[in-house]
């Protein structure tokens, strides 16, 4: 058996009903035998970047697994097909995005995967539902970084 890692899946989406959709994908991904959700962030509402459509709602849920990463990657992607995610092109509007943003301290470098997430750090509806849920991982010159973009945490 595997050692658990702590893992941290950065959730988004702007079509259909995106808080429904996050709320399902937390479910589903804690029912994975192989992961345990942790800790769930707020919602947080932002306006599209690098994509379009409606705004979108995002979350950060933290993970203890004992799946590798690209099985933890196929786990999500499999909760994304079932949310009738497509991929018309890229960064269209989505109804549900999952994506690894940490995975322990495990560096990854494949087309297929890398890890640390590569747009992390410029992105505040990363950054802020992480530092609110592992203030560990995100330094304060980081959040200062992504400060002017606009994100609301939702109630
Ligand atoms: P986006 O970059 O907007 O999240 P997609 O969700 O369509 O786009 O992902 C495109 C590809 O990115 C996936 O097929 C996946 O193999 C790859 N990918 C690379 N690194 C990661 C990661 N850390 N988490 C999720 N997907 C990743
Ligand atoms: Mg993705």
């Amino acid at each position: 058996m595997r050692e658990p890692v702590t893992a941290y899946v950065g959730m988004g989406a702007n079509l259909g009903d995106p808080a429904a959709a996050l709320a399902l994908a937390v479910q589903q991904v804690g029912s994975h035998p192989g992961v345990t959700v942790t800790a769930r962030s707020s919602y947080y509402r932002t306006a599209p970047m690098d994509s379009s459509g409606p705004d979108y709602t995002n979350a950060v849920v933290a993970v203890r697994t004992t799946l590798t990463a690209p099985a933890l990657l196929a786990c999500l992607q499999s909760i994304e097909a079932a949310a009738g995610r497509e991929r018309p092109y890229r960064n269209a509007p989505r109804t549900l995005d999952l994506d690894i943003l940490l995975y322990g301290d495990a560096q990854v470098f494949s087309t297929a995967l890398s890890i640390p997430h590569p747009r992390m750090w410029a992105r505040a509806f990363v950054l802020l539902p992480l530092a609110e849920i592992a203030p560990q991982c995100v330094s304060e010159a980081q959040l200062r970084t992504v400060f002017a973009q606009t994100i609301t945490k939702l109630p």
